[in-house]
Order: C-alpha cells, then sequence, then structure tokens
C-alpha cells in the first residue's frame, strides 16, 4: 500500500453519477475546488447504462456524456474513478478522509484509451457493464464513452501472458502497481453514491437468478440501448428474437420478505418506457406489464402510461406468484390474476424482466459517517424543507442515496446539495475571515485552512 500526501479540497463528493457530477459542476462553477471520488472505473453511474429516458424517450448516454465530460474538463474538478471512501472524521470544521485508490495496473498518466491493449488480449470474460450479457478483455476500457479513457486490468483473470505489455505503444501496463492510500482534507461533504438493485436471486419462487431468460430490468436497458451487447433485443438463451415478453413488477419492493418494504418508484415508469422501446424494435411481439398499482406520478407520467395502452401493451393487474420454466427455457409465470377474482392461471412468454427493488449502494455507517434512515437511504434531517441536510453539519446528500428516485428529481436535489454546501462553506469562510464580504471568489482551501489544523 503506497501513502500519498494530502488533497486539500473544499468539497469532496463520494459518487460520480448524474447527481454527484451535477453537484461537483455546480459548485466548481462558483469557484469551489471539488473532489469527485467514484468506486467504479469510469463516472457516469446508472445513467450512462440506460438506453433512453421516460417519458421523453431522449437518448441517455446524449445527455450523461456531455456532464462527465464537462465534469472532467472543469479546472476546478479533480476526478478519483475507481476509489473508495473509507474513513471520514471530522477534526474541528474539516473533514479529514481517507481513500483508497485500487490499482488499475495502467499508468493513468501514459494510457492514451487507443485500446490496443485490448484486442491484443486472448481472455474472454463476462461483461459487467452489459449486465454480463456481452463478453469483455481481461485487459480494458471500461464502455464506450467511459470517462477516463483509461484502460484496466483485471488482475484476477488476467493469464499473464503479457501480450497487452507488448501491444502498449505508451509503456502504460504496470503489473505492480499496489493500492494507494490518499488522504483528503475537505470542508464539505456531498453523499451521491445511489442504490443498487437487490439481487435477482432474492426469492426462490423467482428461479434464484438461474434462469436464463429471466433478466433484471438494468440488463433490459443493455439490450435496448444502441450500443448494447447484441446490438437488437435476443434472447440470452439461444439467440432468437423474442415473440413475447413479460414484465414483472414490484419484483422485491414493497415486500417485507425481500427487506424493501417501500415501493422502488421508478420502476413503473422504466417498465413502460422498455414496453414501449420494445415494441418500436419487435413490432409484432406481445408485451405484458404484471402490475399491482401504476404509479404514474410526475410531469407527462400519465400521458406516457396512456399512449403505452393505446399502442396495444398489455397492462395485467396481477400479482406473480412465481416463475419457473418448459424445456425450451421459455419463462413460463403463475399468476393471480387480481381483476377476477383472484383466478391463477400460468402463462408462457419467450423473455420475463424483473423490476426489482432498489436498495442503498452505500451504508455511510462504514466510514463513520451519521446512520442511515430506517430504509437503509441517508437519513435527511428536514425532508420537506430542506432535503439534502443531513443530522452531520457539512454533510449533505443528492440523487437516489437519499431514496429511489428519477433522473430529473436526482438533479434538481443535487443542485439542491450544491446549493446547501456553497452557502456552508462561506459561512465558513466568513466565520474565520469576517473582514470578507459573502461575495465568493475563487476559494483557496488556503483561505480558511488557518481556522484549525
Ligand atoms: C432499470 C432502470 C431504468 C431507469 N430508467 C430511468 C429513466 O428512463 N428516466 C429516469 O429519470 N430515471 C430512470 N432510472 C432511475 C435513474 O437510474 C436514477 O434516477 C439515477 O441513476 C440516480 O442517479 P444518482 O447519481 O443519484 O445515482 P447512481 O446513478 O446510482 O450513481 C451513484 C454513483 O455512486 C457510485 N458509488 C456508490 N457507492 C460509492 C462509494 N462508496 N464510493 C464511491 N462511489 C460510490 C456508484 O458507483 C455510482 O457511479 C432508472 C433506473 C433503473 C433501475
Amino acid at each position: 500500500m503506497i501513502d500519498t500526501n494530502e488533497v486539500d479540497v473544499d468539497a469532496l463528493v463520494i459518487g460520480g453519477g448524474i447527481a454527484g457530477l451535477q453537484s461537483a459542476i455546480d459548485l466548481a462553477n462558483q469557484g469551489f475546488h471539488v473532489l469527485v471520488v467514484e468506486k467504479q472505473p469510469s463516472i457516469g453511474g446508472k445513467m450512462i447504462g440506460l438506453s433512453k429516458v421516460f417519458p421523453t424517450l431522449d437518448c441517455c448516454s446524449c445527455i450523461c456524456t456531455p456532464r462527465m465530460a464537462e465534469a472532467e474538463h472543469h479546472p476546478n474538478i479533480e476526478i478519483m474513478t475507481y476509489s473508495e471512501v473509507r474513513q471520514i472524521h471530522r477534526k474541528n470544521r474539516r473533514f479529514l478522509v481517507g481513500i483508497v485508490k485500487k490499482p488499475r495496473y495502467v499508468d493513468e498518466d501514459k494510457c492514451t484509451g487507443c485500446r490496443l491493449c485490448e484486442y491484443a488480449c486472448n481472455t474472454d470474460l463476462p461483461h459487467e457493464f452489459e449486465g454480463n450479457l456481452g463478453v469483455r478483455k481481461a485487459i480494458y476500457v471500461p464502455f464506450t464513452n467511459a470517462v477516463p479513457q483509461v484502460a484496466l486490468l483485471d488482475i484476477d483473470n488476467c493469464i499473464l501472458c503479457g501480450r497487452c505489455e507488448k501491444a502498449c505503444p505508451a509503456g502504460a501496463i504496470d503489473f505492480l502497481q499496489e493500492p494507494e492510500n490518499v488522504h483528503v482534507r475537505a470542508r464539505a461533504v456531498i453523499v451521491a453514491t445511489g442504490y443498487e438493485m437487490i439481487p435477482a436471486n432474492f426469492k426462490k419462487e423467482y428461479g434464484k437468478g438461474q434462469l436464463r431468460n429471466v433478466l433484471t430490468a438494468l440488463q433490459m436497458e443493455r439490450l435496448l440501448a444502441p450500443h448494447g451487447p447484441y446490438g437488437r433485443v435476443l434472447r440470452p438463451s439461444d439467440g432468437k428474437e423474442p415473440d413475447s415478453i413479460a414484465f414483472v413488477q414490484c419484483a422485491g419492493s414493497r415486500d417485507h420478505s425481500a427487506g424493501v418494504p417501500y415501493c422502488s418508484r421508478v420502476c413503473c415508469m422504466y417498465a413502460i418506457k422498455q414496453a414501449m422501446l420494445l415494441s418500436g424494435s419487435l413490432p409484432l411481439a406481445d408485451l405484458t406489464i404484471y402490475y399491482m398499482d401504476i404509479r404514474a406520478f410526475g410531469k407527462g407520467f400519465e400521458q406516457f402510461f396512456q399512449n403505452a395502452k393505446a399502442m396495444g401493451i398489455e397492462f395485467v393487474k396481477a400479482k406473480v406468484a412465481r416463475i419457473g420454466e418448459d424445456e425450451q427455457q421459455n419463462p413460463v409465470v403463475r399468476v393471480e390474476i387480481m381483476e377476477e377474482d383472484g383466478r391463477v392461471e400460468e402463462r408462457t412468454h419467450d423473455m420475463v424482466v424483473l423490476s426489482l427493488g432498489l436498495v442503498p449502494a452505500w451504508n455511510p455507517r462504514q466510514a463513520g459517517l451519521a446512520a442511515p434512515a430506517d430504509d437503509g437511504f441517508i437519513t435527511c434531517v428536514q425532508p420537506s424543507l430542506a432535503p439534502c441536510r443531513t443530522p452531520e453539519e457539512g454533510v449533505f446528500v443528492a440523487g437516489a442515496a437519499a431514496g429511489p428516485k428519477d433522473i430529473p428529481d436526482s438533479i434538481v436535489e443535487a443542485g439542491a446539495a450544491a446549493l446547501e454546501a456553497a452557502a456552508y462553506l462561506r459561512g465558513l469562510s466568513s466565520a474565520a475571515n469576517p473582514a470578507k464580504s459573502h461575495r465568493h471568489e475563487t476559494v483557496e482551501p488556503s483561505t480558511v485552512a488557518g481556522e484549525e489544523q
């Protein structure tokens, strides 16, 4: 483990998804120096892996990539990818943050993202970014529009043949890289660590995640993306074009037994979106959504739902009790039709998509911050008046880290978190140096460094 010197910033943003990037850009535009720490090898969060967005059906990459590039090139933003926050503790008015930068085995300063290493590698592995539906090499650039465009060597699956090293024109491969401890001093922290889906094996009645043609909604996003693993929608088991696709709503959400008693908020709308996109790419396919309630609460959402019905997508008010498969690996769904006196039916589809419950990606307690709320998401002290403020002074929350929410809400909240953090930082500056006005010229961390050491 290598120890590096301390880095001093005004604000630390944990999580480089759309919310974290928006908060960082808003703070940086006001002159604050921001460090974004992202655990994945690229920034962009879940949004960069989505196909299109509801209810406008705009291309997700086209919206997210410019934000990623803006953050990458902003003079006041520093980004550490493939890094994790291990500890945060407060000393007077500063947070002392311990971060571990994981080794990429590729020198970030030398790598140009040319991918010659990737073309030289002979080892094929499931591609996590493609929901394990596509293939990647043991050394690879995380995805086409990844930021930074720097390769990453999966040392656990590398056979150390040295082909990548020979192919790299920049001499960037470094098999001896070690994890690096980075010590950061920040005056404010924004937690934007987002969500994860519960695992597809959460329920034995749904096939324990073993059924090849039962996908998660995030996997379906990749199949629908123009640059997805197959380039079009095909069944993973046999590469056949599906004629019948069903969506199972509330798979885990509003379900105490799955540990997600709350509504995950975005599933109704993304299932409708995916069904609409499927009816465009597979016009002859039957599309069914098994749902308990449709929660179309946002602007334009109800019209979006009505449009889906008008397009011929079948909405069946039903609870899915079990999912199995027949000899051709077609998923067989056992449903209780709620509108017809609880009649139970078995229906066969070519593919099934699970709208799995969303849970927090990070527990702040792991790093020594205040405990999360009962649902596991970050606690907000005044949800109705100041939804970005946490019980810990100087710590703010943005996006889905505070609870499941869609992209517009995440962006709005991220802007609010940046405003709260900016006001807090200005308050610290004027307390340390009352002669200075409230107007914030570019704040040098050293301006307030003298307040405590
Ligand atoms: C299948 C599906 C489809 C969707 N479709 C839509 C849609 O069409 N329209 C819409 O508005 N919304 C949609 N959403 C919701 C959308 O994904 C979220 O609103 C959005 O991603 C929230 O952004 P975020 O930045 O808060 O969280 P995330 O996107 O989850 O980003 C959080 C980031 O923090 C990082 N991170 C986590 N823990 C740590 C840690 N300890 N240290 C460092 N980094 C960390 C993660 O790696 C990630 O990059 C969809 C959701 C799903 C599941």
